[in-house]
C-alpha cells in the first residue's frame, strides 16, 4: 500500500520499503568486504568455481535452497516468501577477464588463469565482482524480509558472461538451456551492470533495445588463381572482396532506418594472397553486425547475403557467407521498465535516474530476455572526484569502479523485488 505525504505530495515509503532499505544500510559493510575478496581472487569464464563456492556458501548460510554447478560453474539459490505471488529471478555475472591489474589497492588482484593454452593474468576488469557482491546483499536483504514477501526470488549467479572458452558452451544462453527460467516458472527479470563512467549515486536506462545484438560474420570469397601479370586468365577475389567492402557500407547509410535505432557492420580481418605475383583463389573477410531493433537486424542479415553473393556474382567469383548465431538484442521492456521506473527514482532521486542513448556493445542477460520480460540497466561506479571523461574504461588494466556504489545496488535491487511484487 502506498502512503501519501500531506506535504509533497510524493508517496511515502511504505513499512516494507522502508525496511529493506533499513537492511541495506545495515550490511553495507558486508557486502564492500565481500566485494574486496572477490575482486582480489577473480577467475576466468567457465572457470568461476571459488567464486562459486564463496556464494553458494553465502546462500546455504541464509537457508536459502542452492543449486550449484548450474552451465558449469553457475548457482541458483530460490527464496520463497511467506505469501503467494509471482517469481522474480535477479541476475549477476561471475567472470573475470584476461586483463593485469593496473590499479593502486591493497585489494588489487594478483590471480592467474589459463586462457587460450597459455597463463595469463586475471582482474575483474569489467566489474562482475561488484555486481556479485551487490545480489548477495540483496539475497541476505531479502532473506530478512521473507515472511512479508508476496511471492518468489529467484537470485541466478551466471559464468562466462565474457564468453565461455573455445569449444564450450557457456554463459546466460546455457542457463537458459538447462532450464534456470522454469521450475519454479519467472515472470521477470532484473539485473545490472557497473558503468565505470558514470558517477556513484546515478542511473542509466533505455526502454526497447538497449545494448546491441551481435553477430559475427565470415565471407570466403572464391576466385581463380592466375599470375599477378595475366588477371585476364583467372578471376581476382581479392578485388571482389574490395567492392564486397564497399557495397557492405550502402547497408546502414542507404537501406536503414537510422533516426530509429543505431545499426553498426564493421570488417575486422581480410585474408587472402602470399606474394605480388601471385592472384589468390581465395579471400577471407571477418565482420561484426550489431543491431538495435530485430527487424533492422534481420534486414542487414538479408542485404549483406544479396551484396555477398551478387557483389561475387558480377564479377565471376561465388562468395558464401557464415553469420554465427551471437547474442540477441538487449531488449528492455517497455512494459515492464515504466512500471519499475518510479522505484528507481524513489530509491536514486528524480534527477538521478537518466535516459540514455543504446549501447553497441553486447550483453548475454538478452537471452533471459528472449524468454521472459527483462529490465536491465547501469549503475553508476566512478568515484565522484573522478570526472567521468577520465575513468578507464571497461576490460582495461586501469578499470576501478568505487565501493560506495554498492548500497545503492543493494537498495535498488531489492527494492525492485519488493515493488514489483506489491504492484502485481
Ligand atoms: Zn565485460
Ligand atoms: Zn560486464
Amino acid at each position: 500500500m502506498l502512503i501519501f505525504s500531506a506535504f509533497t505530495n510524493k508517496p511515502s515509503k511504505s513499512k516494507l520499503q522502508l525496511k529493506v532499505e533499513t537492511l541495506a544500510e545495515q550490511i553495507e559493510a558486508k557486502v564492500i568486504k565481500w566485494r574486496h575478496h572477490l575482486h582480489e581472487h577473480p577467475e576466468l569464464s567457465n572457470r568461476e568455481y571459488e567464486t562459486a563456492e564463496y556464494i553458494a556458501t553465502h546462500l546455504k548460510s541464509l537457508g536459502l535452497e542452492v543449486q550449484t554447478g548450474v552451465a558449469h560453474t553457475g548457482v541458483v539459490a530460490v527464496l520463497k516468501g511467506g505469501k503467494d505471488g509471482p517469481v522474480v529471478a535477479l541476475r549477476a555475472d561471475m567472470d573475470g577477464l584476461p586483463v593485469p591489474e593496473r590499479v593502486d589497492l591493497p585489494w588489487a588482484s594478483q590471480a592467474k588463469g589459463v586462457y587460450n593454452g597459455a597463463e595469463v593474468p586475471v582482474m575483474h576488469a569489467c566489474g562482475h565482482d561488484t555486481h556479485i557482491s551487490i545480489l548477495m546483499g540483496t539475497a541476505e536483504v531479502l532473506s530478512g524480509v521473507k515472511s512479508e514477501l508476496r511471492g518468489t526470488v529467484k537470485f541466478i549467479f551466471q559464468p562466462a558472461e565474457e564468453g565461455a572458452p573455445k569449444g564450450e558452451e557457456g554463459g546466460a544462453q546455457l542457463m537458459v538451456k538447462e532450464g534456470v527460467l522454469k521450475n519454479p516458472d519467472v515472470e521477470a527479470i532484473f539485473g545490472l551492470h557497473i558503468g565505470a563512467d558514470t558517477h556513484v549515486g546515478n542511473i542509466n536506462y533505455k526502454p526497447g533495445g538497449a545494448m546491441a545484438s551481435s553477430n559475427s560474420f565470415e565471407i570466403t570469397i572464391h576466385g581463380k588463381q592466375t599470375h599477378g601479370s595475366r588477371p585476364w586468365a583467372g578471376i581476382d577475389p581479392i578485388v571482389t572482396a574490395a567492392q564486397i567492402i564497399n557495397n557492405v557500407q550502402t547497408i546502414v547509410s542507404r537501406s536503414m532506418p537510422i533516426t530509429k535505432e543505431a545499426a553498426v557492420v564493421s570488417f575486422g580481418s581480410v585474408h587472402g594472397g602470399v606474394r605480388s605475383n601471385i592472384i589468390p583463389e581465395e579471400v577471407k573477410l571477418v565482420g561484426t553486425i550489431r543491431a538495435l531493433n530485430e527487424e533492422m537486424r534481420q534486414e542487414i542479415f538479408k542485404r549483406l547475403k544479396t551484396i555477398v553473393e551478387k557483389t561475387a556474382e558480377s564479377n565471376g567469383a561465388t562468395a558464401t557467407l557464415e553469420i554465427n548465431e551471437g547474442y540477441p538484442i538487449t531488449y528492455n521492456d517497455i512494459e515492464l521498465t515504466n512500471r519499475m521506473l518510479p522505484t528507481l527514482k524513489d530509491v536514486m532521486g528524480d534527477d538521478h535516474v537518466t535516459l540514455k542513448p543504446a549501447k553497441t556493445g553486447a550483453e548475454d542477460f538478452s537471452f533471459y530476455q528472449k524468454e521472459v520480460p527483462g529490465f536491465f540497466f547501469w549503475l553508476g561506479g566512478c568515484p565522484l572526484g573522478t570526472p567521468e571523461k577520465e575513468a578507464a574504461p571497461h576490460h582495461t588494466p586501469d578499470f576501478y569502479v568505487d565501493d560506495a556504489a554498492m548500497i545503492y545496488g543493494v537498495k535498488v535491487m531489492s527494492r525492485l523485488v519488493v515493488d514489483y511484487m506489491d504492484i502485481n
